[in-house]
């Protein structure tokens, strides 16, 4: 399946940046200790702009839903299709949710409520992007 090329801007490269070293790194707020992601300029919890850092999470999380994309109109994918398209909730904060196509799991089989952890794949010469995979 052909994989996204982030192509990291000011605000998300240290995101980035990150995954690149195989850490998870999200935007935390001090002044209110809320994570954010995607990154944003401001924090959507209490409008602190200048409270924004960033914190490394472990990348545990469970699916909390998902769906199976059939008739996607992205032409890169339609090749792929049928495929997986789950929503992880990050256990650290129930507020932060990544998708996945969830590498190794089948179309159709996606086992919702099951623990998953984030690894990261190499998408080009020094890219590495995050997915995650079924912990067993
Ligand atoms: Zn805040």
């Amino acid at each position: 399946m052909p994989k996204v090329i982030p192509a990291p801007d000011e605000l998300s490269k240290p995101f980035w940046d990150g995954v690149n070293k195989k850490r998870l790194l999200l935007q935390n707020c001090a002044a209110c200790d809320a994570y954010q992601y995607p990154p944003r300029e401001t924090c959507a919890t209490c409008g602190s702009v200048e409270s924004l850092g960033w914190k490394e999470v472990r990348g545990r999380g469970h699916i909390s839903s998902y769906i199976v994309i059939e008739d996607g109109r992205l032409d890169r994918r339609m090749p792929d299709q049928p495929y997986n398209l789950a929503v992880v909730t990050l256990d650290e904060d129930p507020g932060i949710n990544f998708y996945s196509n969830l590498p190794g799991t089948p179309v159709h089989q996606v086992p919702v409520g099951a623990a998953v952890e984030v690894f990261f794949e190499e998408v080009g010469p020094g890219q590495l992007i995050h997915e995650w995979r079924v912990t067993r």
